[in-house]
């Protein structure tokens, strides 16, 4: 059973919990990033045009339980009020008899939204008690947080045990369309693409991948631990050291089944992040690896060229500092240019596409990363199966 559309949901004059990815990137107190909320705009408009009160909530960094002024959502409610050309209330605490009061102040098309989730403890620890209080704020639930769709958090999950009415928003139901095509037959061949700086963040990927992909191409900080584990002299590169018997039977299980793995040939190295860089094929005592070289580009890109579909995740080097970034511009590059479906999943990987103003070139940019590769791997979102068994 899959969760109900937004669109089948009564919410006409309705007060509608909506749980929105709002954790954008702050200045100080500005935002700094509105693709978030940019990205949340049709659901609230939705919501209006079918004259909904909204009622919105979400979760901003990681306050641990407390009242912190400098992650109140509140400047995030400002930049919402510019993007809606209306006025946006804004409630001092997420949950309580106040917040309900003025809940119900919220006008037909009117926007409320709620101070930050995780100042409560009972968000994170998914307490029945905070679940059961937010829930007297809505009449209608809505989940629009598909950044959020893999924690089984209070606001995702114990929540919608409490509404008969609830279903997924459009960004939801977006980015489930655009990811299933890596989930149900793929066209081939499929290539993931991996990168970032653990292979321990990675492994649950990798193991999952092997059974879908064609080939995988490893890069980042990553790549370091792979190559150690190949006996491979790789300096002073980051390296995991009790990763290195993974590594190895990860690369062992891939040649098994027949999935090419691609490994960098060549590396932008140098003493430290500051330190004069130069390119190499070998990564000599005292020296790091920062990035993939520009020989490893180019058969990384003949490989991208030849796929029918792409997954990437995770930069190929320090990509922040200007002399490192060449790997991941070029990894970035090729898959725009690519034929292919493509899908780029997580912070890093969607936040270099835009910065290489690439965005437009690929075929879906996932606003999840955690939740993206969650899903990809073929495992289910707790967000979804507790939305699943409320049913239609
Ligand atoms: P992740 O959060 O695992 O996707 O990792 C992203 C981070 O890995 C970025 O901040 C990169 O700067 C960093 N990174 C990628 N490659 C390297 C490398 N070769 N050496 C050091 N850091 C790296």
């Amino acid at each position: 059973m899959s969760p109900r559309a937004l669109e089948t949901l009564p919410v006409e004059g309705a007060r509608v919990l909506l749980r929105l990815d709002l954790n954008t990137p702050l200045s100080g107190r500005r935002v700094a990033d509105a693709t978030r909320i940019d990205a949340a705009l049709p659901t609230i408009r939705h919501l209006q045009e079918r004259g909904a009160r909204v009622v919105i909530c979400s979760h901003l960094g990681r306050p641990k339980g407390q009242k912190m002024r400098e992650l109140s959502l509140e400047p995030v409610a400002s930049v919402l009020a510019e993007r809606l050309e209306s006025e946006v209330m804004f409630a001092h605490d997420t949950v309580g008899d106040d917040v309900e009061y003025l809940t119900k102040e919220v006008p037909q098309g009117g926007v409320l939204v709620l101070e930050n989730l995780r100042f409560h403890p009972g968000e994170k620890a998914n307490d029945p008690d905070f679940a059961g209080r937010l829930a007297r704020l809505g009449d209608v639930y809505v989940n629009d947080a598909f950044g959020a769709l893999h924690r089984s958090h209070a606001s995702v999950t114990g929540v919608v045990e409490h509404f008969k009415q609830a279903g997924v928003g459009l960004l939801v139901q977006r980015e489930l369309e655009a990811l299933s095509k890596l989930v149900t037959s793929p066209d081939r061949p499929y290539v993931g693409i991996l990168g970032g700086a653990k292979v321990s963040d990675k492994i649950d990927v990798i193991e999952s991948l092997m059974h879908r992909v064609d080939a995988l191409i490893i890069g980042g900080a990553m790549a370091y631990t792979f190559l150690a584990a190949k006996g491979v002299e790789i300096g002073d590169s980051l390296v995991e050291e009790n990763k290195l018997r993974l590594a190895r039977r990860l690369m062992d299980r891939c040649a098994e089944r027949g999935v090419k793995v691609f490994l960098p040939v060549d590396h932008v190295v140098a003493a430290a992040p500051d330190a004069e860089p130069v390119v190499s094929d070998s990564i000599g005592e005292g020296l790091k690896g920062f990035d993939i070289g520009p020989e490893t580009v180019s058969a990384y890109a003949a490989v991208i060229a030849r796929a029918s579909t792409i997954f990437w995740n995770g930069p190929m080097g320090m990509f922040e500092k200007e002399p490192f970034s060449g790997g991941t511009r070029g990894v970035a590059e090729a898959v725009a240019a690519a034929s292919a479906y493509t899908v780029v999943g997580g912070g890093d990987s969607a936040a270099a596409i835009h910065h290489f103003e690439l965005a437009d070139r690929i075929s879906h940019i996932s606003t999840g990363g955690g939740a993206s590769l969650q899903y990809i791997e073929g495992k289910e979102l707790p967000g979804l199966v507790a939305l699943a068994r409320r049913g239609a």
